[in-house]
């Protein structure tokens, strides 16, 4: 088992350092030829979703990528990746890879509690540490969607067919319990 781990921009080593407690294969996206190396997964890290999703255009990787999403590629997002993933964005028009029929809100918690930390349930993962860092949450979700966990009444946690969005980030966490019910499930 590979696991692909888009590095363009953001906290990819994070996830990096995660898998490596797994044991777990992983490759850095960078470049459009690193899609060809065959992944079994895909980890889309936080950082600045607009950045990201300039890059992933820039780079030719967008494409690619989106239709891999699209066709099962077992997908774990992670803030900006939430909002990459996500189909609708409040208060802009530009989506990125809109592959998961939900609305996010950017940066919804405001500048003063951008960041903060507690402790959820998620459904499927347990009771986890949740790090949140300029946080987004999912305003709406699609009936189809599993809400996997919610923070204060907002959304923080959702599936959808084979991809996984957090608005948190769970490869903080010093046990990488999300990365391996993850991994488990592929
Ligand atoms: N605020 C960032 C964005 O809107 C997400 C923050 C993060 O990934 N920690 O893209």
């Amino acid at each position: 088992m590979k696991i692909g781990i888009l590095a363009l921009q953001g906290a990819f080593r994070e996830h990096e350092e995660a898998l490596k407690k797994l044991g777990i294969h992983y490759v850095e996206l960078r470049k459009k030829e690193d899609l060809s190396s065959g992944i079994d997964a895909i980890i889309l890290p936080g950082g600045e979703s607009s950045v990201q999703g300039k890059l992933l255009r820039e780079l030719e990787m967008y494409d690619i990528i989106r239709q891999e999403i699209q066709n099962g590629l077992p997908t774990l997002a992670t803030c900006a990746g939430l909002i990459l993933l996500a189909e609708n964005i409040e208060e802009q028009t530009q989506t990125h890879f809109a592959t998961l029929p939900v609305t996010v809100r950017r940066n919804a918690y405001g500048r003063q509690l951008g960041s903060f930390s507690c402790e959820g349930e998620v459904k499927g993962f347990g009771k986890i540490p949740m790090e949140f860092i300029r946080a987004p949450y999912i305003s709406e979700v699609s009936k189809d969607v599993d809400v996997l966990s919610q923070v204060d009444k907002k959304i923080v946690a959702v599936r959808y067919g084979a991809q996984y969005a957090f608005a948190f980030h769970p490869e903080l966490n010093d046990e990488p319990v999300v990365h391996q019910t993850f991994v488990e499930g592929i």
